[in-house]
Parts: C-alpha cells; sequence; structure tokens
C-alpha cells in the first residue's frame, strides 16, 4: 500500500474530519479513516467508505429530525422482525428497509409511517414481560424473535376460520409453528410452548389473548370462544407462511378439533417435556399428526 500523493508507506488509524455535501447542505462528520503517517492523505478502504456514507446520511437525518439508520434497525429489533417482516409490517419494499438501515435518506412522510407503526407494535407489546422480548432465538422458539404482529395475526386468522375455543386455538397455534418448522427449519411466529394438561399451549397465550381483546381485535363470547373485530391480515406474511396456515386449517378440517386435540396430546413434543419447561421444536421432526394425515 503506497500513498497517493507522496509515495510512502507508512499509515495510521486516524479519526478524519470530513464535509460531505447531501441535497445542498453541507455536513460536518468524523469518521475513522487510515491516513498516511506523512502527508495525513486519507486511504479509504469500501468499508470506511460505507461508514462515511451511512454517518453522513446519519447527521443529515438528525439535522432534519429523522430517525437515523441505528435508530430504525432498533425499532425493528425490538418488534423482534426480520428486514422481510418489517417491510410487510410498514408496507414497504424490502430494499427500502436495507436503505434505510443504511445511506438512504427517508423522506418526512415515510419517517412518520415508522414511527407511527413502531409505536404501534411497542405499545401492544407492552404487556409482555421483559423476558419475552430480550429472549434470544434458540430452539425453544423457534430460531426466530417472538413477532407479536405475526402471532396476533395467526390468532385473528384461526379465529375467523375455526370459531374453536381457546382450547383448540393453542393446539392449532402449536402445529402451525412446530409445523412451520419442520418444514422450514424456523417457526412461524416465535413463540414457546409448554406442556399444560390440556396439551401443548403457546406461554403466556391468556395475557396475549387478553391483550387482543383489550385492542379491539378481538371480542370474547362464551365459553372461552372469541371473534374478530379486524380481519387478519394477508399482506403480513410470507407465501409460505400463508401456506403453512391453509395446511394446518385444512388438517383442521379434516380431522376435525376433537382429532387435533387427541393427537396434540400423543405427540412426542408433548409427552416428553417436563412440566414447567419449554417444548424443544426439535421434536417437530416427528410430528404424528403428519402421519395422521398420510392416511387420508
Ligand atoms: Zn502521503
Amino acid at each position: 500500500m503506497k500513498c497517493l500523493k507522496c509515495n510512502k508507506t507508512q499509515f495510521i488509524e486516524k479519526k478524519i474530519r470530513f464535509t460531505p455535501e447531501i441535497k445542498g447542505e453541507t455536513l460536518e462528520v468524523i469518521v475513522p479513516c487510515t491516513v498516511c503517517e506523512n502527508c495525513q492523505t486519507p486511504l479509504m478502504n469500501t468499508e470506511q467508505m460505507s461508514v462515511l456514507r451511512r454517518a453522513s446520511a446519519d447527521k443529515y437525518k438528525e439535522n432534519h429530525n429523522l430517525l437515523t439508520s441505528s435508530q430504525i434497525i432498533a425499532y425493528r429489533e425490538e418488534l423482534g422482525m426480520s428486514q422481510s417482516a418489517f417491510a410487510r409490517y410498514l408496507g414497504a419494499g424490502e430494499a427500502s428497509i436495507k436503505r434505510w438501515e443504511t445511506y438512504y435518506i427517508q423522506d418526512a412522510s415515510q419517517d412518520e409511517l415508522i414511527r407511527l407503526k413502531c409505536d404501534e407494535a411497542a405499545a401492544e407489546m407492552n404487556f409482555l414481560s421483559v423476558h419475552w422480548k430480550r429472549d434470544e432465538p434458540g430452539i425453544y422458539s423457534g430460531n426466530i424473535k417472538f413477532n407479536l404482529q405475526l402471532f396476533k395475526n395467526v390468532a385473528l386468522f384461526l379465529v375467523e376460520h375455526t370459531k374453536e375455543s381457546i382450547l383448540y386455538l393453542n393446539k392449532l397455534h402449536f402445529y402451525i409453528d412446530f409445523y412451520h418448522f419442520k418444514k422450514y427449519g424456523v417457526s412461524l411466529t416465535g413463540a414457546r410452548y409448554i406442556p399444560l394438561k390440556l396439551g401443548p399451549c403457546p406461554d403466556q397465550y391468556s395475557p396475549i389473548y387478553e391483550a387482543l381483546v383489550k385492542a379491539g381485535c378481538l371480542k370474547k363470547i362464551n365459553n372461552h370462544k372469541y371473534e374478530v373485530l379486524i380481519p387478519s391480515d394477508p399482506t403480513l406474511f410470507e407465501d409460505r407462511e400463508k401456506e403453512t396456515l391453509e395446511f394446518i386449517l385444512k388438517l383442521y378440517q379434516t380431522f376435525g378439533p376433537q382429532k387435533i386435540l387427541k393427537t396434540s396430546h400423543e405427540e412426542e413434543a408433548y409427552k416428553k417435556t417436563e412440566e414447567g419447561s419449554f417444548i424443544s421444536y426439535e421434536s417437530a421432526r416427528n410430528l404424528r399428526i403428519l402421519k395422521e394425515s398420510q392416511a387420508l
């Protein structure tokens, strides 16, 4: 490596002040850079260039009260969403999310939308324990972080199409997440499941459903049954997620609720998990319900 200006070969790392111009505005940013020890001329590699680009965009965003790239990332991660799930949630393109999280400057209306939708989702998540929100993805969550928006829309989808009581809804949640894991190596909602006397159930299902009632999405009727007040939003789901929902719904329609309930009690996932522990998604490999469905 040679300095382009003085041909010397000694370089050092140094913080350098730049004055890039964005949208006709001159900004001031200080970023770490490799400079010639002799004449201080910066020699930037691609990584340092992108740090500069991002720092410049963030400076502009700060000056205009727009969310910075790291604020957008923090918002998204707090909700446990991937970039593509976040894009669907906002109704934006995935490419836009990627750019806003780096060096592209969102306009004021896009910024407003991100804040509104994220605050709304964050408010809905407030009832979840800190433990739940912070929990890292793993074998008990199906390798993804819990996504309340997806869980909520699975719940709305199930109530809409089955009109069952919570006893059966819980089993359908279980089958949706475990079947999706078996097929793709990730669960659909990131929910954790526990073995209760009633069968496998989403951990914290009761406060989640209560929150959906409070938020005006569901209405409680009799016998632990619900009615939807807001229809589920299919645009939130990827195609393969929609297929999973349709597949489990079809099993339910074919088998009927009693058989779903009975089979859920015979699942290895359920029988082999001790009381008080979470069910490992590894047990999704041997889903009994699928063997039953082959016999159809
Ligand atoms: Zn030099």
